[in-house]
């Protein structure tokens, strides 16, 4: 459908409880969508992909919004609280910097106020920018349905572009992300056409940390976007960082891996060719700049 001025009209729902959420869902039969910052949502409806006939705002439920920290538990995030509430809070600018530099690097100022990380996630974009980052930090993403709560490790959670576990009638309740391994440090690297404000060519998250049990003394995690079907995590490229102590052609190494394990496609905004090159280029750059953090002493 070629895009049109305005929306297609719609009923606006506000629910006050996750049950009355997971009803609304069942009873719509497909013609609900959920929405939180709708950054998404209205665009897609604006362009004619979608027409819901039932808009459900999610963001004000009980503690939809809310981001708290504690060194045993963790981060949970609300999954209605904004990009920038995140970005901006204490606990994640002092304990998950890298979750901030993958917020930072979302659209605008302006959209991040809207946006959620929530519905970045449940989006199900291969190109989702936050995606890398909780894949980094093995967040876990708790659910509600028809049977109450049930927690998914984000690993499992995307199936495909758009496609995600959510079952009929569930929908995201929180994010909850575990205390960062002791010493870890993080980067995002994020490529697109332009400097600001582009989705991502290609994202690269690597997050590093002191470890004895690992050969080379250190841990990596190491995720991309916008190079496979849904976002991914690298096992192979991390196996080698384990696998014998860090030196630069250590690192050349795992960057071919991941460059190997990325499946991009051609798109409007890259060819598969420059997005598998920079894979490499920019886990290579991501991992060191992790080392020089946490392996120079
Ligand atoms: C100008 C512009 C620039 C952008 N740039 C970027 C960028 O650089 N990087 C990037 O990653 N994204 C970008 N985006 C995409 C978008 O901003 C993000 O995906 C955003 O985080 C979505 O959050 P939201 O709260 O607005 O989601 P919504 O639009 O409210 O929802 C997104 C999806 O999740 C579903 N959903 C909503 N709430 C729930 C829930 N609680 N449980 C289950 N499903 C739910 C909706 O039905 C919808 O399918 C951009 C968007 C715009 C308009």
């Amino acid at each position: 459908m070629l895009p049109s001025p305005g929306l297609p009209s719609f009923d606006y729902i506000k629910p006050t409880s996750p049950q009355e959420v997971t009803k609304l869902l069942l009873k719509s039969d497909g013609a609900a969508r959920l929405f939180m910052g709708g950054t998404d949502v209205f665009v897609r409806m604006r362009d004619g992909f979608i027409a819901p006939r039932f808009l459900i705002d999610v963001k004000r439920l009980p503690g939809m919004t809310a981001i708290k920290f504690s060194q045993r538990k963790g981060l949970t995030i609300g999954a209605g609280a904004d990009m920038n509430s995140i970005a901006r809070h204490p606990a994640v600018v002092e304990n998950y910097p890298l979750l901030a530099e993958a917020i930072h690097s979302v659209a605008a100022y302006q959209v991040r106020t809207r946006a959620t990380m929530g519905g970045n996630l449940c989006n199900a974009s291969p190109a989702a920018d936050t995606a890398p980052a909780a894949l980094a930090l093995e967040a876990n993403l708790i659910l509600h349905g028809r049977r109450g709560e049930r927690g998914v490790p984000i690993t499992k959670f995307f199936l495909g572009p758009g496609k995600t576990v959510l079952k009929p009638g569930e929908f995201l309740l929180r994010i909850e992300i575990p205390p960062p391994p002791k010493g870890a440090a993080g980067r995002y690297i994020k490529l697109g056409r332009n400097a600001h404000g582009d989705l991502a060519i290609v994202g690269v998250a690597a997050l590093g940390y002191p470890d004895k049990q690992s050969k080379s003394g250190f841990s990596f995690r190491i995720a991309l976007a916008s190079v496979a079907p849904t976002p991914i995590r690298v096992p192979k490229a991390e196996a080698i960082l384990s696998a014998s102590p860090l030196t630069p052609d250590v690192i050349e190494a795992a960057a071919i891996a991941a460059m190997e394990t990325a499946k991009p496609i051609d798109d409007v905004r890259s060819t598969a060719a420059y997005r598998k090159a920079m894979v490499k280029a920019l886990t290579k750059r991501a991992v060191s700049e992790v080392w020089g953090e946490v392996g120079a002493t």
